[in-house]
């Protein structure tokens, strides 16, 4: 099969790799539909600690089951589905406290490799985690299943829903957050850069800020949603929200970063800081639910569409910020 595999940090070329084969408990897909994404762009250039390279890249996607694996009783060939990046184990101290999101064992086999024309999909996420779409859906829409999810979780982590929402950043989380915080009767403030990334947020009914020209200062939020995985936001978010706000820590920072905060603020003003990663298998059917309804619309954040010989291409404008996702579909 074809696939755009991640050689090393920077580099990515694609190759010609024998098809996955199901083990047990596993399915394979037929890749229809996979989306790019900002993660896809972070590994490229520095890389993560949990996944050893070479890699193929992509983890983004909806496709049509071609194998299933022995034991697998819930699933048969020729189903559409939308896998999980992870499926919890279930039986841990985390997955029995309600966080299987943060699962061990459930990030440590992952559904990665959406960039081919075969995908394995790991018997974790087989077990609970694998998602059918309706028919009518396309794939390209439920392969949002995996970003969504993780705002929905966000927005569990932040707890009451706040009057007004600062989201600082623009990419496609920020403009998810948008989209909910709408569907949510959520006032919200989207701060970012690019004028077509702002125009969709204020088609979500968001007001915008553009950082270019303005300061997000004085914005009177009671919570704020960093989606930028920038320190330096991080930093700047307390100062942001009213006293009494909470600072959701959504976006993932590179590596090896650390953050200073103004101890005074935090205290005398009570800022909550709240960390937020992945998501759980009921957020990710929440999620489908939403797509499938159309109550969340990601049609808006598909800048463009192609066949896989089209990802460089994809890859290169995501990279350059241009854009907001791009999608690799293959006719059924
Ligand atoms: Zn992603
Ligand atoms: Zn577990």
């Amino acid at each position: 099969m074809r696939a755009f595999v991640q050689t090393a940090v920077g580099r990515y070329e694609e190759r010609d790799l024998p098809a996955p084969r199901a083990g047990p408990g596993e399915v394979v897909l037929r890749v229809r539909a996979a989306l790019t994404c900002g993660t896809d762009i972070k590994l490229l250039n520095r890389g993560h600690a949990a996944i050893a390279l070479p890699v193929v890249m992509g983890h983004e996607a909806c496709g049509e089951i071609v194998e299933v694996g022995e034991g697998v009783e819930a699933f048969r060939p020729g189903e559409r589905v939308v896998p999980a990046v992870s499926g919890p184990c279930g039986l841990c101290a985390d997955c029995r406290g309600g966080r299987s999101n943060l699962c061990a064992s459930g990030h440590a086999d992952r559904t990665w490799g959406a960039f081919a024309e075969m995908l394995r999909v790991p018997a974790s996420v087989v077990a609970g985690n694998l998602h059918r779409p309706p028919p009518d859906l396309p794939g390209e829409i439920a392969a949002f299943l995996d970003p969504l999810a993780s705002v929905l979780h966000g927005w569990i982590r932040l707890g009451p829903a706040p009057e007004r929402l600062l989201i600082y950043g623009s990419g496609a989380l920020g403009l998810l957050w948008a989209a909910t915080a709408r569907a949510r009767g959520v006032a919200a403030v989207v701060a970012g850069r690019r004028s077509a990334r702002l125009d969709v947020a204020a088609r979500y009914g968001a007001t915008v800020i553009d950082l270019d020209r303005e300061s997000a200062e004085g914005v009177g939020a009671d919570a704020a949603t960093d989606c930028t995985g920038d320190p330096r936001v991080w930093e700047t978010l307390p100062s942001l929200v009213r006293p009494g706000g909470r600072v959701l820590l959504f976006g993932g920072c590179a590596p090896g970063a650390s953050v200073t905060y103004d101890a005074s603020r935090l205290h005398y003003s009570e800022i909550a800081l709240v960390g937020s990663f992945h998501y759980t298998p009921q957020e990710a059917r929440a999620a489908m639910a939403l797509l499938a309804s159309g109550e969340i619309d990601p049609r808006p954040l598909i800048t463009a569409t192609g066949s896989l010989s089209n990802l460089p291409r994809f890859l290169e404008a995501q990279a350059k910020g241009e854009g907001i996702r791009y999608a690799v579909l293959t006719e059924a």
